[in-house]
């Protein structure tokens, strides 16, 4: 009861069912840009929770399992992660649920710097620290390295929202996103 109030305080109207996959779709997630949209134009919303709901079945890793650990990451404050490297990003503003159940900030302060982010970096195939932020000198510039880095499988996104699009929506978030939490990948970063 008290996440619907919040829900609607923050969004002003609840999201209806046939408005989520246009939302994914979009750039635009309830007033925040995004550099890319949670849902490739050409995924369907159906087809990648489907997918996400065999892939859990066949692995044996619950929902819940990966939202725990996702959870357990960004409530732990040191510098290794199953022995990979730890980098938090801060933002100003967390991304609501594009269902409109869930923010992870209030309406009444609704900007608020903490770690919305948090790259986990491939112990074995991934750069160390240092020269990963030679490479990128900027979070801007992390960020448009994103895609290939995970394409290269040097690194993982998590982010604050995703353990409640794991266990509220069974949505992983598109494949064509870095952001994607792919199964297999969040298993051997996250070490469940
Ligand atoms: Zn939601």
């Amino acid at each position: 009861m008290g996440r619907l109030i919040q829900n609607i305080g923050f969004l002003g109207r609840p999201v209806r069912t046939g408005e989520v996959e246009r939302i994914l779709h979009g750039s635009v997630v309830h007033g925040i840009d995004l550099e890319q949209p949670l849902l490739g134009r050409t995924e369907s919303l159906f087809a990648v929770v489907s997918q996400a709901e065999r892939d859990s079945r066949e692995m044996q890793l619950p929902f819940e399992t990966i939202a725990e650990g996702i959870e357990a990451l960004f409530a732990y404050d040191g510098a290794y992660w199953n022995g990979n490297s730890i980098v938090r990003l801060e933002y100003l503003a967390g991304l609501p649920c594009p269902w409109g159940d869930f923010s992870t900030t209030t309406p009444l302060f609704p900007f608020d710097m903490q770690v919305r982010e948090i790259l986990l970096v491939h112990r074995e195939r991934g750069f160390d620290l240092s020269s990963l932020q030679e490479r990128y000198p900027t979070v801007k510039d992390l960020r448009k390295g994103y895609p290939g880095l995970v394409a290269d499988d040097e690194i993982m996104v998590f982010s604050e929202l995703h353990p409640h699009l794991l266990r509220e929506h069974h949505f992983p978030e598109g494949k064509s996103t870095p952001y994607c939490v792919d199964f297999a990948r969040a298993k051997k970063y996250l070490g469940i």
